[in-house]
């Protein structure tokens, strides 16, 4: 026993084995941010070392400035899916929304064609989707077939599918504070919407069984489009990265298998591709 003892401590002690790569499901992380305060302190090949550490083999990526999401890119191009952050600096998250020197500098970056979306980006009140930029931006993102990551309650979701109900529409945090119920009320309604986790997995995990039984039925009735995310938005949560998707993988655990592989990875590669040579398995 006490041998025992000292090989589950000396597992518990050993930081992330390469063997422990292929047990674990993988993950393609769509909610990851590389913004100016974190390039100093995490290179792009040490981001790269703690995607392969926390078993993240893609990953759907906006910066402010955007020019982290490029240096990411130019990295790992077969990892990184660019999504345009419309923040040139913090300034312009409360801001950009009614800015038309944003819009402008939105539509001339999307000329490259790198972005398989625009995001993400917050709508604190519905009234904000009305402004002529935003209703600019959908009617752009519905002509170039660009996701459009918000972070917002059901009411701004709402308001962007009025303008346009074709919009593709991927909510982040799944509404960030709407219960469960809202969740699946606005999953039922809008049937192309994308939703995925970050932020939220505590409160998922949640309960005596590893996972709350309302989030549950969330995950089983919606489970083709849910995803996972980690959400990178200020330099620590780098430091705690692999710990913020086992987080995620804590309670995908205490779902049917066929489930858990479409939220950890199956429904993002199905939407935004495998990327070469990552490693997704072939299923
Ligand atoms: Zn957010």
């Amino acid at each position: 026993m006490k041998f025992l003892g000292y090989l589950i401590l000396a597992v518990g002690l050993s930081a992330a084995p390469p063997a422990a790569a292929e047990d674990r499901l993988p993950i393609f992380d769509t909610h990851v941010h590389y913004s100016r305060d974190a390039w100093s302190e995490y290179s792009p090949a040490r981001i790269e070392e703690l995607f392969r550490e926390a078993g993240v083999l893609r990953a759907l990526v906006s910066s402010t400035p955007d020019d982290g999401t490029l240096k990411l890119f130019r990295h790992m191009p077969e990892r990184v899916v660019p999504n345009l952050r419309p923040y040139r600096d913090g300034a312009d998250v409360t801001s950009w929304s009614a800015n038309q020197e944003v819009f402008d500098y939105v539509s001339g970056r999307l000329n490259s064609g790198i972005y398989r979306g625009v995001g993400e980006f917050h709508l604190f009140d519905p009234l904000e989707a009305r402004s002529r930029q935003v209703r600019g931006l959908v009617k752009l993102a519905v002509e170039k077939d660009l996701w459009l990551q918000v972070h917002s309650g059901a009411g701004p979701v709402k308001a962007l599918y009025a303008i346009d109900p074709r919009v593709r529409i991927l909510w982040a945090h799944l509404g960030m504070t709407e219960p469960a119920a809202v969740v699946m009320e606005m999953m039922d309604a809008y049937p192309e919407m994308l939703t995925e986790t970050s932020f939220r997995g505590g409160e998922i995990g949640g309960g005596p069984d590893g996972i709350d039984p309302a989030w549950r039925d969330v995950m089983i009735k919606h489970a083709d489009r849910i995803m996972i995310g980690s959400d990178t938005y200020v330099t620590p949560r780098w430091g705690d990265y692999a710990s913020l998707v086992d987080e995620h993988r804590a309670w995908l655990s205490r779902l049917p298998d066929e489930v858990a592989r479409k939220i950890a990875y199956r429904n993002a590669v199905r939407v935004f591709g495998p990327g070469r040579g990552t490693g997704f398995p072939a299923d």
